[in-house]
Order: C-alpha cells, then sequence, then structure tokens
C-alpha cells in the first residue's frame, strides 16, 4: 500500500498512470515548478526601487528671542518720595508742580536745619519773605521764633523747620487742602529722614492739617498728642506771626514750649 500512495503521489515511474487519471478527472496535468539557478520567483525580479528619502525634518520657525532688556536703576526723577534721600527729595521739590501754587513763587521753601534734630518745628506755608530767601520762618516771625528757641536753649541750627506747602500761597493766603494734600508726601519724607523726637506744630493750619481736624488752635494747644505710626509726641503753639498780632499769648505759648520740654525729657 506505502508503495502504491507513493506513486499515486507522483513517483517518476507512474506518470503516465497518474496523468491519466487525471485526464478521466477533467484536471489538467500539472508540472513540479524547479527553481532553475539565477531566476527569482516574479515576486522577487522586481528591480529593486530606490528608497525614497523621508522628507527632511524642518524645525518648526520660532519667533526670535529678544535679549533681556538690561535693568537700569530707577532714576530719582521716577522713585516714589517715601524712597529719596535728601539731596534727591530737594531736588524733587525744587522741580514740583503739582498744585497751582508753583505758578507764584519765586522759589520753593524746602525746610532748613539739622539732619537729625530731635526738635522739628513745622508752619503752615512761606510768606513772601521766605519765598525771596527760599527760607522758612525769616524776618520779624522767624525772629520771634528764634527767641522762643533760645529761651529753650536750643539754637536755630538744632532744630529742624519745615513747612506743610513748599511754595508761597499767594496773597499770603490759607493753603488750600488740596495744596496741602499735594505737598504732603514731602513733609512726611522730612519727617520719616529727620527722625525727630518732638513735633512742635506752629499755627492752626499746620496743627490741623497734621493732625488731621478742624479744632481750633486754642483747643489743641496745651496737651500732648502723637503724630503717624511711630507715634512722635507733638505739641501744638501759636504761630509766631499771631503772637507778634496778640503778644498777650505769648505766655501761653511759653507754656506750649515748657510742655514740649517736659514730654522730650519723659521720652528720654
Ligand atoms: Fe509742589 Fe508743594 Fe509747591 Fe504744590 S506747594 S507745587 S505740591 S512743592
Amino acid at each position: 500500500m506505502r508503495a502504491q500512495r507513493e506513486n499515486a503521489n507522483g513517483g517518476d515511474d507512474v506518470n503516465g498512470t497518474r496523468e491519466r487519471y487525471l485526464e478521466a478527472m477533467g484536471i489538467q496535468a500539472w508540472e513540479r515548478r524547479v527553481d532553475l539557478p539565477g531566476l527569482r520567483p516574479e515576486s522577487a525580479q522586481v528591480p529593486d526601487m530606490p528608497q525614497a528619502e523621508p522628507p527632511p525634518v524642518v524645525a518648526e520657525a520660532q519667533p526670535p528671542v529678544s535679549p533681556p532688556e538690561p535693568r537700569l536703576p530707577e532714576s530719582a526723577e521716577t522713585r516714589s518720595v517715601a524712597s529719596l534721600d535728601w539731596s534727591e527729595l530737594k531736588a524733587r521739590v525744587a522741580e514740583c508742580t503739582l498744585c497751582e501754587l508753583h505758578a507764584g513763587r519765586t522759589q520753593t521753601v524746602f525746610g532748613v536745619g539739622a539732619h537729625d534734630a530731635d526738635w522739628m518745628i513745622i508752619g503752615e506755608g512761606p510768606g513772601a519773605e521766605e519765598d525771596r530767601q527760599g527760607e522758612p520762618f525769616v524776618g520779624r516771625a522767624g525772629k520771634l521764633l528764634n527767641n522762643m528757641l533760645r529761651a529753650l536753649g536750643l539754637r536755630r541750627e538744632a532744630v529742624y523747620i519745615a513747612n506743610i506747602v513748599k511754595c508761597r500761597p499767594p496773597g499770603n493766603r490759607d493753603p488750600k487742602p488740596e495744596e496741602a494734600a499735594a505737598c504732603r508726601p514731602y513733609l512726611e519724607r522730612q519727617i520719616a529722614l529727620v527722625k525727630p523726637r518732638l513735633i512742635l506744630a506752629v499755627g492752626r493750619i499746620a496743627a490741623q492739617n497734621l493732625l488731621d481736624t478742624d479744632v481750633a488752635v486754642g483747643k489743641l494747644r496745651g496737651r500732648a498728642h502723637r503724630y503717624g505710626d511711630a507715634g512722635i509726641p507733638l505739641v501744638v503753639t501759636y504761630h509766631p506771626a499771631y503772637l507778634l498780632r496778640s503778644p498777650e499769648q505769648k505766655a501761653r505759648a511759653w507754656d506750649d514750649l515748657c510742655l514740649a520740654r517736659a514730654l522730650l525729657e519723659e521720652e528720654a
């Protein structure tokens, strides 16, 4: 049987029998394909196609990167008033046009005295003589203030003197609230730089602005107040110009100065 199956599957010696069977079944006889050396299957005869190069990778366009701007130190012209030193502050005030008072001034009246004074004297604003000389409390009122200080044993040069506004109000009128407000940062910076141990507010405008009140001077004087976050002792007294017109009030003014001196000694 085994020999018969091998013959039926195509042994060369039985080709004739196999073809007859196939022909009888209607099947075309097939030839075993012989791969000849050098011939490759049809599918393998496709000539090698050149490999397509992959498209070059184009880097996505990036916006040009600018080098960082060099950081310039902020100039004294643009920095906040609260950061200025003495010379910068004085220069800023000299150029100031923040309120209408700048239009009528001969010059700004910045302030004068010791930068490390214990006493800071604050008045309302320059008069005609201060506007001319560029210094606060000159003329007759200034002389009286000097005498009051001397009676306390203080030289004018040992205290710091400034005003609520740095430019002369026309006709010696009171500074308007908006003018005082515009000028306030300059005075606050002066106080911060001096760090006085006591503030003497002379006259109504100075007292009411520093204490943010509309109470009359007569009711504010004769007692101790505190100014600002630092709680600097503050005493109110009459303006020397008023004392020149009302000399009977000088005794009260002297009492105020003695109160100020006592407060300062208490704080020592
Ligand atoms: Fe500037 Fe003060 Fe003079 Fe007004 S009064 S212009 S705020 S410096």
